[in-house]
């Protein structure tokens, strides 16, 4: 009998009864395909490769990371609910030591969920990692988190949730913002003034192939993971880079994923997207699931696999390695660059303008944060849609200091309902969630 020699759990939830629309590329076959060849290949009958079953979410999991207008119910399908359960299944499972590793193939995905909702972007409503990990955080007192988003979109929801904590290292891979959804996504984009350079963005130019990508993970990734050293590492897993995928264009294979997962080392992997149902899901999620499990994956392949014909040029080669010594000099100098973000201010302000292109909505925020070399800051987010709703947020960090506890109550308290839809608290060293506003 073949043996796993990490012990990896899986849950598949391809969510029968969620769909954009029937023949929207975000349907439940996505994972259907995946599941069968799984059953073919017999990979339950592998000792140590474990399936466990999804749960629910609650809605405290959801009000630990998300402010959702006008409340969590009316951005959360029960779909929502048990794929974001099913992420946090796998992490518990983690934690508690019932595997080393796991990966929760599920949809709907999650990364283009911000910290404030006001409907779905990029077909996501709630962020399925964030919820886990500030799950995690609170249950088993993790403290320092990587994500590293190798989607072949630019993993901007989980950007925003993380953008000024210092404790989460946030790596996006992803083609280039000049060329696709969701257009952001640069170098300098690095984090707010109490986290810079614990953000760092990655575009790669289209028809990057696993050469690139490779290189960038052993060269780039690796070595800042090592540095950082977090507790657990957390692999947003969208497998939208491939060669066949028909939403991008990138020549990504089943065996570089494979191999990216072996040296990325993820703890908990979370599905995001992945378009080519039949030509690529079922054999790169093969491939990411015995990586994993630190099995054989080399025979592993995609029908009609040819590397030469996704072999990428000398310019993409050039331009890869361009791009990784960039994002290696920001993470080298993320104390100054912090230094220099903060010169003396006391808070620091700004405007995001946010689409919600699958349901049309344009939200403006007005954003604070407190500038603080204790915590990640006191958060301040005003924030209107232009269907009408104003809601005002106020984020208290997880380990904040006595200041920025004071100033996240003040702001609350101060707020006067009569100008909000709602207004809401997030008090995470408490794991308080109040509102005030609507009955
Ligand atoms: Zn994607
Ligand atoms: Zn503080």
């Amino acid at each position: 009998m073949l043996k796993a020699r990490r012990k990896t759990g899986l849950i598949f939830f391809p969510a029968f009864d969620w769909a954009i629309d029937p023949t929207h590329p975000e349907r439940e076959e996505r994972l259907l395909y995946t599941q069968d060849q799984a059953m073919e290949e017999g990979l339950f009958d592998i000792e140590g490769l474990i399936e466990f079953k999804s749960q629910l979410v609650l809605e405290k999991d959801v009000q630990r990371t998300h402010f959702c207008v006008p409340d969590v119910s009316a951005m959360m399908t029960e779909s929502h609910f048990i794929s974001a359960g099913s992420a946090k299944r796998i992490g518990i499972a983690v934690m508690e030591k019932e595997i080393e590793s796991g990966f929760a193939l599920v949809r709907p995905p999650g990364h283009h969920a911000k910290r404030v909702v006001h409907g779905a972007r990029g077909f996501c409503n709630v962020n399925i990692e964030a919820m886990m990990i500030e799950y995690l955080r609170f249950a088993y007192g993790v403290r320092k988190v990587a994500i590293v988003d190798t989607d072949c979109h630019h993993g901007d929801g989980t950007q925003d949730i993380y953008w000024h904590d210092p404790d989460t290292l946030f790596i996006s891979l992803h083609q280039d913002g000049r060329t696709l959804y969701p257009g952001t996504g640069f170098p300098e984009d690095m984090g707010g003034p109490n986290a810079a350079g614990r953000t760092l963005n990655i575009p790669l130019p289209p028809r990057t192939s696993a050469e690139g990508f490779l290189h960038i993970i052993k060269n780039v990734v690796r070595p800042i993971l090592d540095e950082f050293q977090p507790d657990i590492v957390v692999n947003s897993a969208g497998q939208d880079n491939h060669y066949t995928d028909p939403l991008t264009d990138m020549n990504f294979s089943a065996q570089g994923y494979a191999q990216l997962t072996e040296i990325l080392r993820p703890d908990i992997a979370v599905l995001e997207g992945g378009y080519s149902i039949e030509g690529a899901l079922p054999y790169v999620n093969l491939g990411i699931i015995l990586a994993m499990a630190g099995m054989d994956y080399s025979k592993i392949s995609e029908p009609g696999f040819d590397p030469d014909k996704i072999r990428q040029t000398e310019q993409v080669t050039r331009q890869v390695e361009r791009i990784g010594e960039t994002v290696l000099k920001i993470w080298k100098q993320r104390d100054e660059l912090t230094e220099k973000r903060r010169a003396g201010k006391a808070f620091e302000e700004r405007t995001n303008q946010i689409y919600y292109d699958t349901d049309g909505i344009y939200e403006t925020q007005q954003e604070k944060v407190r500038i603080c070399s204790d915590c990640a800051g006191a958060l301040r987010i005003d924030s209107s849609s232009d269907r009408g709703a104003r809601i005002l947020a106020v984020h208290i960090p997880l380990h904040a200091c006595e200041k920025c506890r004071e100033i996240g109550r003040q702001w609350y308290d101060e707020a006067d309902p009569r100008s909000y839809l709602r207004v809401f608290l997030q008090n995470r060293p408490d794991d308080e969630y109040l509102t005030k506003g609507l009955p």
